[in-house]
């Protein structure tokens, strides 16, 4: 598995956290609703301390349906789940 490297230190980054929730948002670039559930794995920088989150899988771990407000909520709950909510477009298909 491609190991993440940090551009400006030119350093392997070291994993930070296991099993990130990203929120993929859709819709309105005003108020986008939130769409996909999907985990990654997030790394950072040994020197800058920048972290990114890579490793998604192929599929959301969740796609909006009728119970999607509970795994929203479910997931914000997490404490120790840091949680990214991003625009579609810089979801990987
Ligand atoms: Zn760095």
């Amino acid at each position: 598995m491609p190991k993440p490297i940090c551009c400006k230190c030119s350093l392997e980054m070291r994993i930070y956290h296991t099993g990130a929730g990203v929120v993929e948002l859709y819709g309105d670039p005003e108020k986008p609703s939130p769409y996909k559930i999907w985990n990654g794995d997030e790394y950072q920088c040994p020197k800058c301390k920048d972290r990114v989150v890579v490793h998604f899988g192929n599929n959301p771990r969740y796609h909006f349906d009728t119970g999607f407000a509970k795994q929203i909520a479910y997931l914000k709950a997490q404490d120790e789940t840091p949680v990214y909510w991003v625009p579609e477009k810089y979801i990987p298909e």
